[in-house]
């Protein structure tokens, strides 16, 4: 068996890994790298779609190979055609970091993951204003019409149906091998940040590899991370593919002591209490749930949240009807305006988030400002100017999410601070990692015991020495 790291060697995400082995090839996640990205671009200076994949390929962003890459992209930077050359894609999970360069693959590349990734790449593509986002369907780009009047051509947009594919997407299920040439997969349900997080051992007559995807055994499905290092070790691996993203650290807090903090600072808290934390990860919005629940408040959630729960169904451990919406106003912010028609209110919002607006327990702005005891607010860092609309007295802010490990990061988080301090809200902080510390994972790495170890997804693959 072949293992090439095409991305997440000596970093944290970016993981692209390609498995060859007596013609069958398989690529474990296809992933951006934030690091690299970074160091090349910014929020306004961005890689070209005109370019096709040019500007990736120019600083590494993506691996130069045949094969792999979309036939429209590869056409429009003048490469002559290429034949598929990987079998499947397993995706771990729907992070950024292992996902978002599913947009440039070929559309016949079958993807295999769980029901819940689906889910959330179909969201991210339906809610997102980012470009390159296409990860349940594929729009043709770069490609010319016949115009409907007058003759001649017109270029094709995401709204002409017949130039827009579904990919091939494959739900796996746990205890279900999938067989894909002279390779057996088989997919495990791991415990992370984001619903639907699995990790992978795949089976081959030289022996047999195990792939971590992201994992912690801190979260609500710490049963879910044993079962896998059970089975894994059950495989005698050859190889182990391991994240060691806190490797160097010891132990840090559990997603229960986050949900008590949550519970403690919102006790104490006299009006309304914010809650910043990454807005996909549905098991701290169950945290921030509970705890507003304990102290008899309502949890509210924005729009967004709101349609991945609903698209989510039994696979989100938060129910829709059990939290408030927030309709913030947008466009020409008609919500809070006076006899306006719904017909006309409805043109303020995207299509997805419509439905929420005339929902039962659709709120307002002006509703948090009125009952402020009444509620916990999930907020995010891009959602600040509502606190223009709420005017919030003596509020509580409570950073639940990763200290910033960017530049971009660090001065989002010193804008914050300005508007809480115009605001006068003081700040808490609780908050636990996605990832397994460097205590669990040398228990893991000691119980599943491989002949090989390969660190991943990690800035400190010595540690691992
Ligand atoms: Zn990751
Ligand atoms: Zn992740």
């Amino acid at each position: 068996m072949n293992i090439t790291l095409l991305g997440g060697v000596n970093e944290i995400g970016g993981n692209k890994i390609l498995v060859e082995h007596k013609g069958t090839r398989i690529m474990l996640d296809f992933g951006m790298s934030f690091h690299t990205a970074y160091q090349y671009f910014s929020e306004f200076l961005q890689p070209r779609k005109c370019a096709s994949l040019r500007d990736f390929f120019e600083f590494g962003l993506l691996p130069d190979i045949r094969g792999i890459y979309r036939e429209d992209y590869v056409k429009h930077m003048g490469r002559p055609a290429e034949t598929r050359d990987v079998d499947a894609v397993f995706l771990s999970h729907s992070h950024a970091d292992h996902a978002q360069y599913i947009h440039f693959l070929r559309k016949d590349i079958p993807i295999y993951c769980t029901e819940a990734s689906k889910i959330i790449l179909k969201v991210l593509e339906e809610t997102g204003s980012g470009r390159f986002t296409d990860f349940i369907t594929m729009c043709e780009a770069f490609t010319f019409k016949p115009a409907a009047r007058g003759g001649g051509l017109v270029r094709v947009d995401r709204r002409a149906d017949e130039y827009v594919s579904e990919r091939q997407f494959h739900v796996m299920q746990p205890d279900k091998k999938v067989k894909i040439g002279s390779l057996e997969i088989e997919m495990i349900p791991v415990d992370h940040s984001l619903p639907g997080s699995c990790a992978y051992i795949i089976y081959s007559d030289e022996g047999n590899l195990v792939y971590t995807g992201d994992i912690r055994f801190h979260g609500y499905h710490e049963d879910w991370s044993e079962k896998f290092v059970d089975k894994a070790a059950e495989s005698k691996p050859r190889w182990f593919l391991c994240e060691g993203t806190r490797i160097d650290q010891l132990e840090g807090s559990s997603e229960e002591d986050v949900k008590k903090e949550l519970s403690k600072i919102i006790s104490k808290a006299k009006e309304l209490v914010f809650v910043e934390h990454p807005i996909r990860d549905i098991d701290r919005l169950k945290s921030i749930y509970l705890a507003a629940k304990l102290n008899d408040r309502h949890l509210v959630i924005s729009t967004k949240q709101a349609y991945l729960i609903k698209e989510l169904g039994d696979l989100s451990p938060v129910k829709l009807s059990e939290v408030k919406i927030l309709i913030p106003p947008k466009d020409w912010g008609l919500i809070c305006k006076q006899g306006i028609d719904c017909s006309l209110l409805e043109k303020d919002y995207a299509s997805w988030e419509k439905e929420f607006i005339q929902a039962d327990n659709a709120i307002t702005c002006p509703e948090l400002q009125k009952n402020p005891k009444d509620y916990v607010v999930s907020m995010s860092l891009w959602a600040l100017t509502e606190l223009v609309d709420i005017q919030p007295k003596n509020a509580v802010w409570i950073k639940s999410s990763c200290e910033p490990f960017s530049e971009e990061m660090e001065l989002d988080e010193e804008r914050k601070k300005h508007w809480l301090e115009h605001f006068k809200i003081k700040e808490y902080s609780a908050h636990a990692s996605g990832h397994a510390s460097g205590k669990e994972i040398r228990a893991m790495i000691k119980k599943i015991n491989p002949k090989e170890l390969i660190p991943i997804h990690t800035e400190h693959p010595e540690a691992f020495v």
